[in-house]
């Protein structure tokens, strides 16, 4: 039953990348896209994936996005084959900024991703208490933490901006800005790698943060039952770079 559903399974994620692979001339554009049925994902489909199948079906969705060929889909169709349960398959961790809605970005559709978004994509105990909801009782199979380039939230940690409960956030990214070699000057907003280095920073910071503060996720994830992996947004071409993994 496993293998043939992991089979199954692999083909629909293969195909639009074989597609995309051959220049894609008459690959259906999105507006072809709204007459397909994108059917829910099931707990034994979201069980049968391996995280790192799961982490392919991330990137090829971005790919999917970038290229302007999204699977489309009826979400009201899928509102109606989800409301009884959802099997993600990953939990993703992003900034709240208004031009990378998670689910757009990875071509995902209603019931597919765990998506928790705070202001600079930072971690406290209530984000990381949503993660470990999202893996240890809902199955996702990814952990994955976005930062984007020009991040607002950043160029306010890199000026020391002093505003409101903003303040405690943006004190939450200093640490990244350490990590910063000290030979990237001006150390401000106005430096535009010195905001993108510590966007990266921030990233990895909050990775280690996952694994450090969370006994079940740290266990998940060296037991291989989950993958832990970051990237970056670029807000300009609508690519998200995974790190190393
Ligand atoms: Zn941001």
């Amino acid at each position: 039953m496993k293998p043939r559903l992991n089979a199954l399974l692999l083909s629909t994620l293969l195909i639009p990348v074989a597609l995309l692979d051959q220049g894609c001339q008459t690959q259906p554009g999105p507006t072809a896209g709204v007459h397909q049925v994108q059917p829910a994902r099931t707990k034994a489909a979201q069980q049968a994936m391996t995280p790192r199948e799961a982490l392919a079906e991330l990137q090829a969705g971005n790919q999917r996005f970038v290229s302007g060929h999204p699977l489309g889909g009826d979400p009201l169709a899928r509102v109606k084959t989800t409301a009884a349960g959802q099997y993600p398959i990953a939990a993703v961790l992003s900034c709240i900024d208004s031009r990378q809605p998670i689910e757009l970005i990875f071509d995902q559709g209603i019931g597919d991703v765990f998506s928790a978004r705070v202001a600079g994509n930072i971690l406290d105990d209530d984000i990381l208490g949503s993660l470990e909801f999202a893996c240890k009782v809902a199955g996702a199979k990814v952990i994955a933490v976005i930062g984007h380039s020009n991040c607002g939230a950043i160029k306010g940690a890199a000026d020391g901006v002093v505003l409101g409960n903003l303040t405690g956030l943006l004190g939450r990214i200093k640490p990244a800005i350490d990590r910063v070699p000290p030979e990237v000057q001006p150390r401000n907003s106005k430096n535009h790698e010195f905001v993108e280095q510590i966007a990266e920073a921030n990233v990895r910071l909050v990775l280690e943060q996952i694994r450090e503060r969370s006994p079940i996720l740290r266990e998940l994830i060296d037991q291989g039952q989950v993958l832990l992996v970051g990237g970056m947004y670029d807000l300009a071409t609508g690519r998200v770079r995974f790190y190393g993994h």
